[in-house]
């Protein structure tokens, strides 16, 4: 099989809606440790892709190929556990707890939000939290409550949820929806540097930022892959500029 050196092999994937395929034999390849980012016009079926991936819709055919595992027949906490971690596009933080503690319960063996606040802290974990809290630029605000921080920050603070889960494949929706252009040039930096130990696949509206981060773009299209690339590839092929244009 093609997907013997991938990290994620999907093939063949479709999934049908009343008889409406929303992902129509869908095929891509994802490499360890690169940023892949989805585009497409409104209805591609690009959420629609993530939703099979972590197993929140059903696929009607194909594969979803893991680190060789396969994800279509497994239940979403199961591929949650196998490494594959999401975030949607609104911020869902406890507005409550501080930033460490939004950290710390995420923390793999989760503690319940309640034990957390008794948890007697274990060293080692302090320092994995303090390390995320960097990643994020929020290192400063550890003890600050979530609901003191701004949007991006709180985009960010969810992005470090994930990340103290050690998830090798990390999927965002639109993650900088919403922030400053600064937050956003802070958000790429963000992404290239957790590539050193985790893939991204992102959805992305915003051209500026998807030239920042991608290392290739799948562009979709009624379910389909329309064009697969570098941005400069994909900006120039004539198929994307005419989608794009007859919208
Ligand atoms: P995108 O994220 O690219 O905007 P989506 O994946 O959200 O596209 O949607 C693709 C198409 O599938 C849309 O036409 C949408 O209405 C349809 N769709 C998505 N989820 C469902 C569902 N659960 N039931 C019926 N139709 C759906």
């Amino acid at each position: 099989s093609k997907s013997k050196d991938f990290l994620l092999a999907v093939e063949g994937l479709t999934v049908s809606f009343d008889g409406f395929k929303a992902v129509d034999d869908l095929s891509f390849y994802l490499d360890p440790n690169e940023i892949r980012v989805i585009i497409g016009p409104n209805g591609a079926g690009k959420t629609t892709v993530l939703d099979l991936i972590c197993g929140k819709t059903r696929a009607t055919s194909g594969s979803i190929r893991f680190q060789g595992r396969e994800l279509t027949k497994m239940k979403e906490h199961q591929i949650v556990h196998s490494g594959v971690g999401r975030k949607f596009q609104t911020p869902s933080v406890f507005e409550d707890l501080t930033v460490f503690e939004n950290l710390e319960v995420s923390y793999p063996q989760g503690h319940s939000v309640m034990g957390a606040l008794a948890f007697k802290r274990d060293l080692a974990v302090v320092e994995e939290i303090e390390a995320v809290a960097r990643t994020i630029f929020l290192e400063d605000m550890l003890e600050q409550p979530a609901s003191l921080l701004s949007h991006g920050q709180k985009q960010w603070l969810e992005i470090g949820m994930l990340l103290i889960q050690k998830p090798k494949l990390i999927m965002l929706d639109e993650p900088v929806a919403g922030m400053s252009v600064v937050e956003r040039k802070k958000t790429a930096e963000l992404l290239k540097v957790i590539t050193h130990e985790h893939t991204v696949l992102v959805i992305e509206h915003d051209m500026q930022f998807v030239g920042d981060i991608a290392d290739r773009v799948t562009v979709m299209h009624q379910g389909k892959v329309l064009s697969e690339g570098s941005i400069e590839h994909v900006k120039s092929d004539p198929k994307v500029i005419e989608v794009y244009l007859g919208h």
